[in-house]
C-alpha cells in the first residue's frame, strides 16, 4: 500500500494507484514493485527498462535467474508478474 504524505492528504499519488500497485510515472521514475518470498527466496521484480517493461525472477537460494521477459505494455507485464508468482 502507499503510504506516501501526498496520499494521506489527498487519498492520491502520482506514484501508485488506489490498489499500492506503481502508475506508469513512478516506473519511469525508476520505482520498481518487489516480491520476495522468505520461504523460497525467489525474488521478482517488474520495472521499466529504458524501452519496455520487464519482469526478473532469481532464485537466490540457487544464485540463478529464473527468468527475464520484456513487455511492450504493462499490462502485460503485470499479467506476467502475477503468474511467475503463482509457480514459486
Ligand atoms: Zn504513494
Amino acid at each position: 500500500m502507499c503510504n506516501c504524505q501526498e496520499f494521506k492528504a489527498n487519498g492520491k499519488c502520482k506514484f501508485h494507484n488506489k490498489d499500492g500497485s506503481l502508475t506508469r510515472y513512478a516506473f519511469a521514475c525508476g520505482y520498481q514493485e518487489l516480491t520476495e518470498l522468505p520461504k523460497t527466496r525467489i525474488r521478482t521484480k517488474l520495472f521499466w527498462d529504458s524501452c519496455c517493461y520487464a519482469v526478473i525472477q532469481y532464485d537466490d537460494k540457487e544464485g540463478k535467474r529464473l527468468c527475464w521477459e520484456t513487455f511492450t505494455r504493462l499490462k502485460d507485464a503485470r499479467k506476467f508478474y502475477k503468474e511467475s508468482l503463482k509457480n514459486c
